[in-house]
């Protein structure tokens, strides 16, 4: 399918790895120009000459922390005028609802709350001033249904997804769609993150970890970067503009939910 957004330029950050690449190089498949972001530069640099010999598209990097005022500065300056933002961070650490301190909450709020919120302030008045726009956020499935152990993610996500609700509607006139995806279980190095804590726990083996979380999804398995990468280029297509503040759940079913 043509997505009909070949030239269009891209912010997707938090994307040498797992889920932000899976959008980045799904949008390069729609000959959208990329602005990549990451901590570290090289798995950064490594995917972004991995992109442009793939999909010849203009690929630029930019090394920083998205959630400090610093990162997001040198990324908004790296990234000018963009037409697509893809907004994503890594996740808080699990624990349980004592563990918390109001340090970590704010830490948790910070990334993944106040950083998207930040960069659509920043960047939507430019989409609206030229009439189009997308914006895609990288929440999870704890918004649907809470995770327990993810207390910080089921909190701070499902502030950003209050937000979106409400700012959706207001930048829909001006042909800006703004919606969030909502990851359940993948094969990232998240997951492998989320896995190796089973492994501590429970004194199981990685294998076993996998098969017990991938025995409780219909799908009976966890789903991939691509198959994530592939609905946000949708979502950011011209095919899309019809679609607004809506989460979208990539779980294999794992939410057991009519709605
Ligand atoms: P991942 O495989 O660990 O990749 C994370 C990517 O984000 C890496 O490129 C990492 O590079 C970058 N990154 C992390 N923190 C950053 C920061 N502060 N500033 C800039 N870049 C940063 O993670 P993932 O599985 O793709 O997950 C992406 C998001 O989806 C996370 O918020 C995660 O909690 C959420 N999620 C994932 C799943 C899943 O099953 N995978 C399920 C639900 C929700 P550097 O380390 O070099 O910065």
């Amino acid at each position: 399918m043509d997505m009909g957004i070949k030239g269009k330029r891209a912010l997707v950050c938090a994307a040498s790895k797992g889920l932000g690449l899976g959008c980045a190089e799904a949008l390069a498949a729609a000959g959208v120009e990329l602005v990549i972001n990451a901590r570290g530069s090289e798995a950064l640099e490594a995917a972004a000459e991995r992109i442009r010999a793939a999909h010849g598209v203009k690929v630029t990097t930019l090394a920083a922390d998205v959630t400090s005022e610093a990162g997001r500065m040198a990324l908004l300056a790296a990234a000018g005028e963009v037409d697509i933002l893809v907004t994503n961070a890594g996740g808080p650490p699990p624990g349980l609802w004592l563990d918390w301190s109001r340090d970590d909450f704010i830490k948790a709020i910070d990334a993944n709350m106040l950083t998207p919120i930040a960069l659509m302030q920043a960047l939507l008045p430019g989409m609206i001033a030229r009439g189009w726009g997308r914006v895609v956020n990288i929440t999870s499935q704890s918004v649907k249904a809470p995770i327990a152990q993810l207390g910080l993610s089921n909190a701070a996500r499902t502030g950003l997804t209050g937000f979106v609700a409400g700012t959706a509607r207001q930048v829909a006139p001006h042909g800006v769609c703004i919606n969030n995806m909502l990851p359940g279980i993948h094969a990232t190095d998240r997951a492998i993150a989320l896995d190796q804590g089973v492994v501590a726990a429970q004194g199981i083996t990685m294998a076993q970890a996998q098969a017990q979380r991938a025995a409780t999804i219909p799908a009976r398995r966890y789903g991939t970067a691509a198959e994530f990468g592939a609905m946000c280029a949708f979502l950011c297509s011209q095919h899309a503009g019809f679609i607004v503040g809506q989460n979208i759940l990539l779980d294999g079913g794992a939410t057991n939910a009519t709605l």
